[in-house]
């Protein structure tokens, strides 16, 4: 009668599900009295830039055409400005036809995982990961396969992957900076985990794709480099989103670059576009593609998210809370006082109105994530409810 399995996966969504709580909560005590801290969805406006080119191009543009369909892969015109802005940015030779305009990376993803995978094939995630790509991947008949993370950099563990890698692992996801951690992945270890990666394509004689999903390169605060993956690896495929950077979640606009060596390329861009139709992703919004291409250099103020991460880790650092650095995105992964981070995270809703999001779903028990991409004022007017759940569990 119905598919029950998706039942299961649309009451999982525990991010959401924390979030319209906060939300009910807000409607009796006063929004003012409620600290949510659980979504990734950004505080900053849009840069100015994004104001004037939908003005421009509501005014310029072809009225009809502006507001219709595109070409599935995206306007040939933005899918070339995405080609020369990544190689002008990190010197490749990507051509339009490399590039894939997707509804955001989440579409971007779930029809990549769908177009990639055949029978039993494997997929590795490192954990704690994102937990929308169990998402993706119940789509699909492949497994996931979740490596934890090393338990104190929360880098990739390059000896854990090894040994989950089979000749069935199609593909590996990585996502740096991370969600929930905001730990920025370091160039050796990523140089380790590629290496390993050349290593088993050539024993087991077949690709093995690393998907670099990075909606938060832009946001990072240590003036670190982040590699551009297919430097380090030939079948390497990019997800990027302009939801965080641009701060335009709510318009769904993104891209998958798929590098000039990948193996098989031109026959998994059309495995990409044939799930496109299945899931019904006709199209990115032509409106937002063209606002993209005038907007390619552009990003939303990210010294807020700085000084938001700053203030936290002051407080938690004087409350006695123990973290995993932050160096980018804007998650703090926060070490939960008790063993069981669910009934933390329950305590500190239910006794101060604080929204965290237990990380169980992330792959890693024991931590909540504190997503900061909030109002300023709103941290400081949760810093006594937090100092009272640090007394709670006795960390003062
Ligand atoms: N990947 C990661 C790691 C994310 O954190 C998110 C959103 O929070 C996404 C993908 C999906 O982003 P979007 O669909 O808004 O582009």
């Amino acid at each position: 009668m119905y598919n029950s399995n998706l039942v299961s996966l649309s009451s999982g969504d525990v991010i959401m599900e924390l979030n319209a709580e906060a939300a009910r909560m807000a409607s009796t005590l006063g929004k003012e009295n409620v600290y949510n801290y659980s979504l990734g969805n950004p505080s900053l406006r849009p840069p100015q830039s994004v104001y004037d080119a939908i003005s421009a191009i509501l005014k310029e543009e072809d009225q009809i055409a502006v507001h219709g369909y595109s070409a599935n892969a995206g306007m040939p015109k933005v899918r070339k400005a995405v080609a020369d802005h990544i190689n002008t940015r990190f010197g490749r030779n990507l051509s339009q036809e490399d590039i894939f305009i997707v509804p955001g990376s989440s579409a971007g993803l779930s029809m990549l995982c769908k177009g990639l995978s055949e029978d039993e094939d494997e997929f590795i995630v490192i954990a704690p990961f994102f937990p929308e790509y169990r998402a993706y991947l119940a789509a699909t008949t492949a497994k996931l396969v979740v490596v934890d993370a090393d338990p104190v950099s929360f880098y990739p563990d390059c000896r854990k992957i090894r040994e989950a890698i089979t000749k069935k692992t199609k593909a590996l996801i990585v996502n740096t900076p991370n969600n929930p951690t905001g730990v920025i992945y370091p160039y050796e270890v990523l140089k380790e985990l590629t290496d390993l990666l050349k290593e088993k394509e050539a024993e087991y004689g077949h690709p093995i794709f690393l998907i670099s999903d990075e909606p938060y390169r832009e946001i990072v605060y240590e003036s670190e480099d982040l590699p551009y993956l297919m430097d380090m690896y030939d079948d390497t495929i990019v997800s990027y989103s302009y939801s965080k950077s641009l701060s335009l979640a709510g318009e769904r606009i993104g891209y998958l670059a798929f590098s000039e060596h990948l193996s098989h390329k031109a026959e998994i861009i059309r495995a990409v576009a044939g799930a496109g139709r299945i899931f019904g992703h006709c199209c990115a919004p032509t409106l937002f593609q063209l606002v993209i291409m005038q907007c390619i250099n552009d990003l939303s103020g990210v010294a807020q998210y700085k000084d938001n991460r700053d203030l936290l880790l002051k407080q938690l650092d004087r409350y006695g809370f123990t973290y995993i650095y932050p160096s980018g995105a804007f998650y703090i992964l926060l070490k939960s006082p008790i063993a069981d981070s669910v009934q933390f995270a329950r305590h500190a809703l239910d006794q101060h109105h604080l929204v965290f999001v237990p990380t169980d779903e992330f792959g890693t028990p024991g931590y909540v994530r504190i997503s900061y991409c909030v109002d300023p004022d709103m941290i400081r007017r949760s810093l006594p409810a937090i100092e009272n759940l640090a007394k709670d569990f006795k960390l003062i």
